[in-house]
């Protein structure tokens, strides 16, 4: 049985490797409810992850989900644990924390470039992540770790960049990067401070009659 499964994660895995630039250490972005899924089944994630994709891997999840378990309170204090446990990565909202699936969604968006594996319980979730092509979904199913097989859309984008209809991933990251060395796309963070600095006149402050809005 235990063959088999790792024959198929290594078919998939193969997949998203040549097709969407998928490489080791594989980074797996933990939702709340696959933490909790992963503790009720007494799966130790750390240990049994990189055994079954059968490299290393990198668990991380981000502060909305954190900060989502925390919310949620003690039923999930066990989840929250394990979450800690990852590496935080950024996602966009430092400000205003969103839910965790929203955030997790946020990370893999334009073409997943980062190239997250996602990790949840969460059908709702798992249909959206299956609309993007060549994300990587995870889940666990009777206490055993699977790694989906690749979904219809990412099937039908690796077929459409095939017959020349597509650019693909790999063309439209470099596509990117040559317009971000050109200066030609700003960076979100760059755009941000920019805003904030805008706020900020002292012509207007220091004006006596100082309306708000003027
Ligand atoms: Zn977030």
């Amino acid at each position: 049985m235990k063959i088999t499964r790792q024959k198929h994660a290594k078919k998939h895995l193969g997949f998203f490797r040549n097709n969407f630039g998928v490489r080791e250490p594989y980074q797996i972005l933990l939702d709340g409810t696959f933490c909790q899924a992963a503790l009720r089944g007494r799966i130790q994630l750390r240990e049994q992850l990189p055994r079954y994709l059968m490299a290393e891997t990198q668990l991380c999840t981000t502060r909305c989900v954190l900060k989502e378990l925390e919310t949620l309170g003690k039923d999930l204090y066990g989840a929250k644990l394990i979450a800690q446990k990852c590496q935080v990565r950024n996602c966009p909202h430092f400000k205003n924390a969103v839910s965790g699936s929203e955030c997790l969604l946020s990370m893999v968006e334009d073409g997943n470039p980062h190239h997250y594996f996602l990790a949840t319980q969460d059908q709702n979730l798992s249909m959206k992540v299956k609309k993007k092509p060549g994300i990587p979904l995870m889940f666990i199913i009777q206490n055993t770790i699977v790694l989906d097989k690749p979904s219809p859309k990412t099937i039908a984008f690796v077929k459409a960049v095939e017959s020349g209809q597509l650019v693909s991933v790999h063309e439209k990251q470099s596509i990117r990067q040559l317009k971000e060395e050109q200066g030609l796309v700003k960076d979100p963070e760059q755009r941000r401070r920019k805003k904030r600095k805008k706020v900020v006149n002292p012509e207007k402050v220091h004006l006596p009659n100082d309306h708000h809005f003027l």
